[in-house]
């Protein structure tokens, strides 16, 4: 089997599959953060039944707790979890170059302090692999060295070489052929080093190349020429992905500049927030002015929420802190977001896809 192949295109939107262990998985593609192995206030079943493909841990997170060996118990990340369509996991750059666990960042790794029993522990390029064979996932993704928002230009180019040279390394780490790799470039939204990033990483020859560290409080505008100049140097046969976006209006955006796979916890989050998407605007269901609103969260949603339930009963739910209303609304926002998707997809194919018909 083919690990990536472009089947339709519509202007430089396409369409196509991506070959894993677990099945083709059509893109492009939306993946629900499952940071610690569960999507937050859904089961398995109900994320299923969102059409939802493919999902992203952290793999980082995961080899603290539960560990690697509880997880080896059950034969990887998908039998621990019971998942068995696609799953991604995150090196969990991002997490431990944070204050909350970083205490030294060099060439080497990063060097942190375990939360849970204090003790520090270099994480390499090497060892993040190690973990992300041992776990199993379809696809692992190369240690990065991610750089916080508004780093000056010498963190970001210090950031563009230690990511290439690491990239190296979990190449050069990666035993479990059945798993495929994939490489981030960095630059933030500097052009000359968001364009030297990817071409780097792209030559490096990874089965896909990821577009990270953006989505981070920079102007929409300023994400999307950095995307547009990182695509330049990823070639059409390999499948790019977006990481940390997944409103609707960008990831239209991004599907129609030619990205395939795209993570984010945007839709359960916002959910938490009491916000639920819908075609027209998102609402906030908790506003005093869905008490009587009998009407359903979004009226061509065939979610069984919407199906079922109206903005009037979501908003007691939700004021009077019955769990059901977060979940619901988690739900909804999830299936929103897949039934999108799939409409990019069918758009696509049928070279009806425009990026305006979203949006206007
Ligand atoms: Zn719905």
């Amino acid at each position: 089997m083919k690990k990536f192949l472009v089947t339709n295109k519509c202007g430089n939107a396409r369409i196509g599959a991506l070959g894993t262990l677990h099945g083709e998985i059509k893109t492009p593609f939306f993946m629900p953060v499952a940071t610690k192995g569960s999507v937050k206030l859904l089961s398995n079943e109900e994320v299923e039944s969102t059409s939802t493909q493919c999902l992203i841990s952290n793999a980082f997170i995961l080899s603290l707790r539960p560990g690697l060996e509880t997880i080896k118990m059950h034969g990887g990340l998908h039998g621990f979890m019971n998942w068995e369509r696609g799953l991604f996991t995150d090196s969990g750059g991002f997490q431990v170059l944070s204050p909350n666990f970083c205490e030294k960042l060099s060439d080497k790794g990063v060097l942190f302090k375990n939360p849970f029993d204090g003790k520090k522990s270099l994480f390499t390029p090497a060892e993040s692999t190690r973990i992300q064979n041992v776990l199993g996932s379809d696809v692992a993704m190369c240690l990065d060295d991610v750089p916080q928002a508004n780093s000056t230009p010498e963190r970001l180019k210090e950031s563009v070489e230690r990511t290439t040279l690491w990239a190296k390394e979990c190449l050069r780490a990666h035993q479990n052929k059945k798993q495929l790799l994939f490489g981030i470039c960095q630059g933030g939204v500097n052009e000359k080093l968001r364009g030297k990033s990817a071409r780097e990483i792209n030559g490096i020859g990874f089965d896909g190349v990821a577009i990270g560290g953006l989505s981070i409080g920079e102007s929409k505008d300023k994400m999307f020429e950095a995307v547009e100049i990182a695509l330049k140097e990823i070639p059409e046969n390999t499948p790019r992905y977006l990481m940390g976006v997944g409103s609707a209006q960008e990831l239209v955006r991004a599907v129609a500049l030619g990205v395939d796979i795209f993570d984010s916890c945007f839709p359960t989050r916002t959910a938490r927030h009491e916000m639920a998407f819908s075609m027209e605007k998102n609402i906030n269901i908790e506003s005093l002015k869905y008490r009587n609103d009998t009407t359903p969260i979004d009226r061509d949603c065939k979610c069984f929420v919407c199906r079922t339930h109206s903005r009037s009963y979501i908003h007691h739910l939700v004021k009077t802190k019955e769990e059901n209303g977060l979940k619901y609304l988690s739900y909804h926002n999830l299936f929103f977001t897949q039934n999108l998707m799939e409409r990019i997809r069918l758009e696509i194919k049928e070279g009806s896809f425009s990026e305006k018909k979203f949006t206007e």
